[in-house]
């Protein structure tokens, strides 16, 4: 029998001591040996990265009490299309704070998604290196990254990707029965206020509904940050606005540090901090002296 599996080859750059990590599948023509697979279920330890704050008045401040969750340095993102390489990310080093709310803003194609994709662990940067609390999320192998986004990452995305045979309940559930600590998923539920929609099925529920289970889902394993890309991209104005009255209730009422993409510049009124991307470069970066509330924002 033909099986693929994945051979990591693990080398050390000559020019310093951070080990990287290419995913190479290979066809073979035995069962995979428990040999061919690391047996790695957690992160490693990062070497320490330098502050990268030369605008000091970004730099969220020690009185704030927070403290990193990511490091990212000198991220570059090259997709190889045969003839053509893509640059979608050309170097960027950005931090995100504990319980920080982060609108990473730009317009499509600046590489947003590819940023998020890669603190979320769905991805692997070209070059650079990113911490998740100190350890190396860019020298992990895959089993590693997965218990890694099983464990810590709650992704929103545009769609919501519901399963239309489950209700709302259900839909939760599935997430909440493969880790350790969740919410029940009428409490996460109720959390995005949805309590009295827990039995309908996504055809019974409007866009923003949907969006809001998928909110849910995403925070009833507690999720240690909330990564969300274009959560609005989908729905109308009113509808947007719920949806993120959501995110900030997990943001405030829980302290999971959260990310959102958006290419809509009136979303950024409500984060801690803006950073605007423009082909694959962090072209800005300013803090909110005063934070909107969502249904103070205007689009
Ligand atoms: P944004 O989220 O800001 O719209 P993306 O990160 O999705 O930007 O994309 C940045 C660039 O990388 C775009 O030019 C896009 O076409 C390209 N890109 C993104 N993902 C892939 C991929 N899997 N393969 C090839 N090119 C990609």
């Amino acid at each position: 029998m033909r099986a693929v599996v994945r051979v990591y080859v693990v080398r050390v750059s000559p020019n310093d001591s951070e080990p990287t990590t290419r995913h190479e599948p290979r066809t073979t023509d035995h069962e995979p040996r428990t040999t061919d697979i690391p047996a790695s279920d957690t992160l490693s330890e990062a070497a320490p990265v330098s502050d990268l704050y030369a605008n000091a008045a970004a730099r969220p401040t020690e009185s704030s009490g927070q403290s990193p969750v990511f490091l990212a340095r000198d991220i570059t993102k090259v997709y190889n299309m045969g003839e053509v390489a893509v640059h979608a990310l050309r170097g960027i080093s950005l931090d995100l704070f504990e319980a920080e709310f982060l609108v990473l803003l730009g317009p499509s194609g600046s590489g947003k998604s590819t940023l998020l994709n890669i603190l979320g662990g769905l991805d692997v940067p070209t070059s650079g290196t990113v911490t998740y609390r100190g350890q190396s999320l860019t020298s992990a192998d895959e089993r590693a990254l997965t218990m890694y986004r099983r464990k810590h990452v709650g992704f929103v995305f545009q769609f919501y990707n519901l399963i239309p045979s489950l209700t709302a309940r259900e839909n939760v559930a599935l997430v909440t029965d493969i880790v350790d600590r969740p919410m029940a998923p009428a409490e996460a539920l109720k959390l995005v206020k949805l309590g009295d929609r827990l039995d309908h099925f996504p055809s019974q529920l409007s866009g923003g509904e949907q969006q809001r289970v998928a909110i849910a889902r995403a925070v009833a394993k507690r999720p240690d940050v909330l990564l969300c890309d274009e959560p609005t991209g989908a729905l109308d104005i009113a509808t947007g606005i719920l949806v993120l009255e959501a995110i900030q209730r997990v943001n405030r009422e829980l302290g999971t540090t959260t990310a959102v993409i958006t290419h809509n510049a009136a979303v950024a009124g409500m984060a801690d901090r803006v950073v605007s991307l423009s082909d694959g470069r962090i072209l800005s970066e300013r803090r909110n002296e005063k934070k909107l509330a969502p249904s103070e924002l205007t689009w």
